[in-house]
């Protein structure tokens, strides 16, 4: 008997249902329930709770959520290999597992999640990872309908994304997350751990929605920092050329034209991207 169930071990599994992983589709699963129960605690408590899982794979995630509590798991998975062997988890834990075939990056998640509490809880398929959390965050409606995310990335990606200024993996992806969100690394996990390894380390991040992010237009703030981190260490009078007249835009928001992005905070791209919104007005 396995450590959260009393369903077969996860490596009979994919065996059973010729899930041998493909690369094209970021599969490397992991096999350890007991680590998958400590990614789907890292959640929160899961009792009420609609978890929406992106990947499910063989379900070792999808099995330590349903045991933790969750009172619903949507779980959406792109490999149809991989459909078989999560009926019959949804078998061990009638009317609380759906199953999705589908692309993660095209399924409406806000209407699969209903409207009780909802969260996002995956091991990342890593072709997709940042599109999926910048879709996630850096999106017109807020709030959002979940209330938090817990996402397992590369370590060079978890790192950008709780990058503070000055930093040195402070960029896009860390003023995008960082304004709407709080998000810390809750821990790391070992190549070793998944089946087959990945080349690097990998690490869980969690994301808790701000209550009042500053108000600015998601678009324009793409745009700004677009332009100010693709010359990161230039100076904003000169990196900030891309939009038009940069002396117009850093005179609005007080920004010293002699500064460079890496040094600026949140704060200072939302004004930048505020002041961009008016002056394009
Ligand atoms: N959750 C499983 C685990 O932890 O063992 C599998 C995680 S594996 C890193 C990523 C999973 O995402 C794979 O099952 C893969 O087939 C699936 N996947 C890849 N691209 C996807 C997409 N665009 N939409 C939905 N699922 C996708």
């Amino acid at each position: 008997m396995s450590p959260v169930d009393d369903l077969p071990p996860l490596r009979e599994v994919i065996q059973r249902h010729g899930l041998a992983p493909k690369k094209s589709l970021g599969q490397n699963f992991l096999l350890d329930l007991n680590l998958t129960s400590r990614i789907a605690r890292a959640s929160g408590r899961l009792e009420g709770v609609t978890v929406i899982e992106v990947g499910p794979g063989p379900g070792g995630l999808t099995r330590a959520l349903l045991a933790e509590g969750a009172a619903r798991v949507v779980a959406i998975e792109k490999d149809s290999r991989a459909i078989a062997a999560l009926g019959e988890i949804a078998g061990r834990y009638p009317g609380r597992l759906e199953i999705v075939e589908g692309d993660a990056l095209s399924v409406d998640m806000r209407a699969l999640a209903g409207d009780g509490p909802a969260r996002v809880v995956a091991n990342l398929p890593y072709n997709v990872a940042t599109p999926l959390l910048t879709g996630w965050v850096a999106t017109e409606a807020w709030p959002p309908w979940w209330d938090s995310l817990t996402l397992m990335f590369q370590r060079e990606v978890a790192e950008r994304i709780v990058a503070q200024p000055g930093d040195e993996a402070y960029g896009r992806l860390g003023v995008l997350c960082g304004w709407r969100c709080e998000a810390k690394i809750a821990f790391d996990v070992a190549r070793q751990a998944f089946t087959p390894p990945p080349n690097v380390t990998s690490s869980v991040v969690r994301l808790v929605p701000r209550a009042a992010p500053l108000a600015c237009p998601v678009r324009d703030l793409e745009i700004v920092t677009q332009a100010a981190f693709g010359q990161r260490r230039k100076m904003l009078r000169q990196s900030l050329k891309s939009l038009g007249d940069p002396a117009a835009l850093l005179q609005a928001t007080g920004i010293e034209p002699t500064r460079r992005a890496e040094e600026i905070p949140v704060e200072g791209f939302v004004a930048l991207a505020r002041a961009r919104a008016a002056l394009s007005a």
